[in-house]
């Protein structure tokens, strides 16, 4: 079976398994896990940021990241297709007690005429006062697509300029940057809180990060702990995301690879490779779930995402042969 429904399926690579088994640990509520602290040291490092919080899932790093923008009461704009506000479940209403409104792009863009018009800083006691807008680079849904940095820096300026603040969903950032060359800080420069994943194409089995000022990743560390995340030698975990970001081991280079299997697998569906910038292929079909269910019977696992779309995703465990293959397989259906 070709498993193609999603880059959180890889699996800790032996050499990652083993860097986590002799990881130095401490109790890290304790603030005395060193393995802990250099991974936030590193990704702050990356991302031209002060600090960073390890967290166990994406969807926290989220939380606390918008939530360290946005007050209950105030809303956050994003892409009507944004993860934080299709596929976290409502938790930044539940437990931030915020509202968002969104603008639709197909390709998951930044639309500033859409965010201006629907901007409302303070108009008294009637309106939800707007104090972030939230980005996602990568875009998952709209097919991996990447943001250009020039929308994300005239995003930054209108929101600097019209008193709001920016959140990065950068769970899949590290995509974005090897598929454009552009270096990590610059997305981190545009942004007042961002969130990375090292569970996806990376491949570390678990872990996310919440990346800002000293400040705002100080009170996330007690928001994390509100939210029951308050870990203890959690550095047997962070090993796996700092031997994935080890430049020696080409986790971040290869990224490369699952973007050409990619415009592979898109030229096999039908899909102009060309509008396949990452990895994840969005392919929309009449038929998906009964595409999907016929994929599965040769051997081929994909997901619908959608009654009309379906999705294929590249990552670590799938090879140039299983591209290749699953690709033969996807044309012949
Ligand atoms: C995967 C993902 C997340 C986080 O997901 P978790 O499963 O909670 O780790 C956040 N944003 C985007 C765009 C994602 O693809």
């Amino acid at each position: 079976m070709i498993d193609l429904r999603s880059d959180t399926l890889t699996k800790p690579t032996d050499a990652m398994r083993a860097a986590m088994a002799s990881a130095e640990v401490g109790d890290d509520v304790y603030g005395e896990d060193p393995t802990v602290r250099a991974l936030e040291e590193r990704v702050a490092g990356l991302l031209g940021h002060e600090a960073a919080l390890f967290t166990p899932t994406g969807s926290m790093a989220n939380v606390l990241a918008v939530g360290s923008l946005v007050q209950p009461g105030q809303e956050v704009l994003c892409e009507s297709s944004a993860h934080i506000a299709r596929a976290e479940l409502g938790a930044h209403a539940a437990v931030g007690g915020l509202t968002m409104r969104t603008w639709t792009h197909p390709r998951g863009q930044v639309d500033l005429r859409a965010i201006s018009a629907m901007f409302a800083p303070d108009l008294g006691p009637f309106f939800v006062p707007t104090a972030a807008i939230s980005v996602e680079n990568t875009h998952n849904f709209a097919g991996g697509a990447v943001l250009p940095l020039q929308d994300l820096r005239d995003l930054h300026e209108y929101a600097v300029g019209a008193g709001a603040r920016v959140h990065l969903d950068g769970a899949r950032v590290w995509n974005a940057h090897v598929a454009t060359g552009t270096p990590l800080a610059d997305y981190g420069a545009v942004a007042d809180v961002v969130s990375v994943c090292l569970s996806k194409g990376l491949g570390a089995p678990v872990g996310s990060l919440m990346v800002g000022t000293r400040d705002a990743v100080a009170q996330a560390r007690v928001r994390r702990k509100h939210l029951g995340a308050g870990m203890r030698q959690v550095g047997i975990l962070a090993a796996a995301g700092l031997h994935a970001l080890d430049p020696a081991h080409g986790h971040v280079e290869r990224l490369a690879d699952d973007h050409a299997h990619a415009r592979l697998l898109a030229e096999a569906c039908g899909v102009d490779p060309a509008t396949v910038d990452t990895n994840i292929v969005v392919a929309h079909r009449p038929d998906a779930p009964a595409f999907v269910a016929a994929a599965e019977s040769v051997g081929v696992r994909i997901s619908a995402v959608g009654p009309t779309a379906i999705r294929l995703v590249t990552h670590l465990d799938v090879t140039r042969a299983d591209a290749e293959r699953a690709a033969a397989l996807l044309a012949r259906l």
